[in-house]
């Protein structure tokens, strides 16, 4: 439990929500006086829609508790038993605000926003831009203001950060009918950006202040290219499809492709977008996985086929995104195969040489934070991305003066 001593330093509580498919993470931060936020728990509610586990852990991973439903409980239930548990931890304290992940902001919803109902308004009618992971999270907000309608809600977007991105750089080649439709690139991972852009100058100012390219590399995989801090092109663009070859998504493929697939395969939408979200990326060409892990211990040839694809489509993109950026001073890796695989990050170090890039190759494979050489022309650095605090950081900032009280 938290010790009384570091509830006397502390003012401020958040819950952090992360809405899966099946499942949700949440993490709770308190505010320090000096307005650092410091994780107490985290965990996680699995099995949801059928028989949920809870379990929750301190910033040492000791085990804080846990319970197991054996029925199928009621999302409303099931928060309202986290902000219950939330509450008893943190008595005689209150929960001052929820912060939500959401997937899509739009071209309204350039910031992190408090929930009201005119916002949830705004934020259905972004459904048929994000169908799969929209409605989750409209569904958590939902619930949560229906059982505690007192309680702060923030909404931070996974669009926003790339408002800085010009419109050229955000417009395909359509007609403009259909770019007035909002059929144009958004962009997303902006949470993950957004934290690493503001880790960088602690690091390596310089290389922070010009041309960076951030690739996160996880289960969903895109890259952001910035400068000065700011987005300027990314590689997903009106869906979490376009890019980078992902663990089950396709990536960039040429639209002639879903025409054949329409009129000569005659496959159904429902067909190719369960194909091309759960279907392709690294499990499809492999065959095997969608796990960096299960292919790197493979020794079929269509293991070796998938990586050396991710990694060929993470330097083709790299190409494209210095030159939206115009150069390169600084290139990281994040998120789970960019903060943990050394084979991955070899394989795109080696083919970005050309553009001044030399891997250490000892740091490398030790995961140090600082992995290019000390003649390399581009500094290289892991960075683990930590997208809850910086929903953590927003919903402190946007909460001021919002208390819960059950
Ligand atoms: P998500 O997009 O679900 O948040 P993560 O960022 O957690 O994904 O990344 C998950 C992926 O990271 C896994 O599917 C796996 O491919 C890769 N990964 C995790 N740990 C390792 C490891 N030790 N070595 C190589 N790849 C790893």
């Amino acid at each position: 439990m938290i010790s009384s001593n570091s509830r006397n330093t502390t003012s401020r509580y958040f819950a952090v929500i992360n809405a899966g498919s099946s499942s949700f993470k949440f993490s709770l931060f308190a505010e320090m006086h000096d307005d650092r936020l410091e994780r107490r728990a985290y965990g996680e509610i699995e099995g949801v829609g059928a028989k949920p586990h809870f379990s929750a852990r301190d910033s040492d991973k000791r085990m804080l508790g846990e319970h197991q439903w054996n029925e199928n409980v009621s999302l409303e239930d099931l928060l309202g038993f986290l902000i219950e548990w939330i509450e008893k931890y943190l008595h005689p304290h209150h929960l001052n605000a929820v912060g939500h992940r959401m997937v899509h902001g739009g071209g309204v919803y350039t910031e992190p926003v408090m929930v009201t109902p005119s916002v949830m308004e705004d934020l259905r009618k972004l459904v048929p831009l994000a169908p799969l992971h929209q409605p989750r999270v409209l569904a958590f907000i939902d619930a949560l203001s229906h059982r505690y309608p007192g309680l702060c809600q923030v909404v931070c977007f996974d669009t926003s950060f790339h408002k800085t991105n010009s419109r050229i750089s955000q417009l395909y080649g359509l007609p403009q009918e259909l770019t007035a439709k909002g059929l144009w690139r958004y962009g997303f991972h902006g949470l993950s950006y957004e934290y690493i852009a503001q880790e960088l100058p602690l690091i390596d100012e310089k290389a922070s202040a010009g041309r960076t390219i951030i690739a996160h590399l996880g289960n969903g995989a895109s890259m952001c290219g910035l400068v000065g801090g700011k987005s300027v092109a990314s590689t997903m663009g009106f869906s979490a499809l376009d890019g980078l070859v992902m663990g089950t998504r396709c990536g960039t493929f040429d639209p002639g492709v879903m025409l054949y697939l329409l009129q000569h395969e005659k496959m159904t939408p429902t067909e190719i977008e369960t194909m091309l979200y759960q279907q392709s990326g690294l499990l499809g060409v492999s065959g095997i996985s969608s796990d960096v892990r299960d292919l790197l211990a493979s020794d079929a040839p269509a293991a070796k086929t998938a990586l050396d694809l991710f990694a060929y489509r993470v330097v083709r993109e790299t190409g494209s995104l210095v030159a939206a950026c115009g150069g390169l001073d600084a290139f990281v890796f994040t998120a789970g195969i960019g903060e943990h695989s050394p084979e991955v990050r070899a394989a795109v170090c080696e083919q970005l040489e050309w553009l001044g890039v030399r891997l250490d190759v000892k740091a490398n494979q030790m995961g140090r934070i600082r992995i290019s050489s000390s003649d390399s022309r581009v500094s290289v650095w892991i960075l683990p991305t930590y997208e809850e605090l910086m929903i953590a950081r927003h919903g402190a900032r946007i909460s001021k003066g919002c208390e819960f009280i059950p």
